[in-house]
């Protein structure tokens, strides 16, 4: 019984993927040292692989091991191992939902809606010439934030918003109470979510009814000088919509860490657009040493009969 990390696509070809693989394996052979851990390609005998742990597999890697039990996504989103049509439909997925990470989430969001809410980027601006320029804040209860997604991450994110005094309203796919936040759900109560949103915060899974969510119709919903903050996924944003929107002054700007392609090449416009602001995707890294124990877990669960823990519903696409 062997475990194959797989880590494709985006960091194969960097100094990173070494870190990255020699990491997990380090943080999982700590828990148990008679794992049998092999990296992808080497992974030796294909039969006896039950358990991949992956990040950007490359398509189509998974029909490669017939007695695969366990596809375990080494962060929260599973995007990049759902589209995979050679999926095994028998095989369970499971995937992160860390709170160190939440933690590192809760702070991006703070920072991208308190810069905006502070006008941050009017005084540094002002300070490149000099000027005394005294505009005041927008002030605190004038502006409501409104997420997308209030999944594990988005309702820690809308707490925290809380916490610091903001106006806080979130959307979802179905309807759950939570107290003291106000939620919206489904298609039905999307534009009323929209019409009061003035920094919408995309927060969502990647999945084929929340692709290109953020296009120029849910811009035309939002209130004149609206703020966008996505940190869900490059491909829920129609970039030209976006362009679009921020030189008809529709939007005011926007704080973008995902992106269709990652890196984003050197000649996209988003770069030199002086309403974007352009972060690496690191509004949360999954680290290894947090996130090890509950990959370890849901193996010995594997192992041992007992449930999946944070599976995924793959109808569903999260
Ligand atoms: P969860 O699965 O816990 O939450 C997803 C939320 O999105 C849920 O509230 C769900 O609704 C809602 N949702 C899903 N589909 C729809 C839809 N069609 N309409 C309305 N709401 C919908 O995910 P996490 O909070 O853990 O993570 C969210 C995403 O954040 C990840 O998938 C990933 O893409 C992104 N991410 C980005 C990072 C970065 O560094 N930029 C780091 C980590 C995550 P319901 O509650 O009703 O099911």
């Amino acid at each position: 019984m062997a475990i194959a990390i797989i880590v494709g696509r985006d960091l194969q070809e960097t100094k990173d993927y070494h870190w990255f693989t020699n990491a997990w394996k380090k943080e999982l052979l700590d828990f148990d040292s008679t794992l049998d851990i092999r990296i992808w390609p080497d992974v030796g005998d294909v039969n006896e692989i039950v358990a991949a742990f992956v990040w950007l597999p490359p398509v189509g890697v998974f029909k490669n091991f017939p007695q695969l039990k366990l596809i375990a996504s080494l962060a929260a989103g599973v995007d990049h191992v759902i589209n995979d049509l050679d999926l095994p439909k028998h095989v369970p997925i499971v995937r992160v939902t860390d709170p160190y990470m939440a933690t590192d989430i809760i702070q991006y969001v703070q920072v991208c809606v308190l810069h905006y809410v502070k006008r941050m980027e009017v005084w540094e601006e002002k300070q490149k010439e000099k000027i005394w320029f005294k505009k005041p804040p927008f002030n605190y209860s004038d502006k409501t934030i409104g997420i997308m997604g209030l999944g594990f991450l988005g309702e820690k994110a809308a707490r925290a918003l809380q916490h610091v005094g903001l106006k806080v309203v979130g959307w979802r796919q179905t309807q759950k109470k939570i107290p003291d936040l106000k939620s919206y759900s489904g298609k039905e109560e999307f534009l009323t979510f929209l019409a009061q949103t003035d920094i919408l915060v995309c927060m969502l899974p990647l999945t084929k009814e929340t692709r290109n969510i953020l296009n120029k119709n849910t811009f035309a919903q939002l209130p004149k000088d609206a703020y966008i903050i996505n940190l869900g996924r490059g491909e829920h944003l129609v970039e030209e919509d976006l362009l679009q929107a921020l030189s008809s002054g529709r939007l005011s700007g926007a704080c973008l860490d995902v992106f269709r392609q990652e890196p984003l090449p050197p000649e996209h416009p988003f770069w030199s657009q002086p309403k974007i602001r352009v972060t690496p995707h690191i509004a949360s890294v999954t680290n290894p040493h947090t996130a090890a124990p509950q990959i370890y877990e849901n193996y010995c669960n594997l192992i041992t009969g007992k449930k999946l823990l944070n599976t995924v519903d793959v109808e569903k696409g999260y």
